[in-house]
């Protein structure tokens, strides 16, 4: 499975509702390759969340194909040691400290890491012995990048990794990025921020109403991109 790419989408559509009548993903065909960075951008609603959970294999496309290295991302056991991952919203603030955090999710994603490297990473060093719950918002989400990012996994899913973070935690997140990138990790992550997006990523997808309109690199989306979608950075 070292062949091909690393992520792949074929015909993808995932409905909500009772009876699958809310359509949030529709007929979505994407091929990540091993090193890209791959950015998913879009308004509220999109489908970008969606899109990202039914590739890391915590949901069940309605219709067409999803396969991450060759094979069904829902297939935990054998993707888990090669796949990252960072939720929107892990809910993850328990009882254990942050340092016993990032040591439990590094010994269940079964990669070799060390914690005192990875706190370091995301500056949360001085916070080792604090409750994982009595977190800011902003530290959780380093927390969970933190967690993602262990042992450096091949293929990472950032959702929205850099949302609620201050100017300088966004930092050092691209850094640490940047860090894995250097290492070979394939990355697929979300975001609202184009900025971010065309400064970081190799390429971009444009995602609205739960159709991927538009995807290429930064040049190739600014030269002749349709005029429904509004290339604006939203604040
Ligand atoms: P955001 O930028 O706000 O996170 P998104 O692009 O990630 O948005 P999704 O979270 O994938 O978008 O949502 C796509 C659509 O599916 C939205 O219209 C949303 O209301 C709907 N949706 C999401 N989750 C559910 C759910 N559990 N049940 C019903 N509809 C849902």
């Amino acid at each position: 499975s070292t062949a091909g790419p690393v992520v792949e989408a074929a015909a993808l559509s995932y409905n909500y509702g009772d009876r699958g009548e809310f359509q949030a993903v529709r007929s979505l065909d994407l091929r990540v390759e091993r090193g890209e960075l791959y950015a998913l951008l879009g308004t509220n609603g999109a489908g970008k969340t969606t899109t990202l959970e039914t590739l890391e294999g915590h949901r069940t496309p309605t219709s067409g194909k999803v396969s991450v290295f060759g094979g069904d991302p829902r297939d935990r056991a054998s993707i888990r040691p090669r796949v990252g991952i960072m939720l929107q919203d892990s809910g993850f603030a328990g009882d254990l400290t942050v340092a016993e955090s990032i040591g439990l999710a590094g010994s269940i994603s079964g990669r070799e890491d060390d914690v005192r490297r990875v706190l370091g990473v995301v500056d949360l060093t001085a916070k080792s012995s604090t409750r994982a719950g009595m977190l800011s918002g902003g530290e959780k989400r380093r927390l969970d990048f933190a967690m993602a990012i262990w042992g450096t996994p091949e293929l990472v899913f950032l959702d929205e990794p850099t949302t609620g973070l201050d100017p300088s935690a966004r930092d050092g997140l691209w850094d640490a990025v940047a860090e894995i990138r250097s290492a070979g990790s394939t990355i697929i992550l979300t975001t609202h921020y184009l900025e971010e997006a065309q400064k970081y990523a190799d390429r971009i997808g444009l995602m609205n109403k739960g159709v991927l309109e538009r995807e290429g690199t930064l040049e190739e989306l600014v030269t002749g991109h349709p005029s429904h979608i509004t290339l604006v950075a939203p604040h």
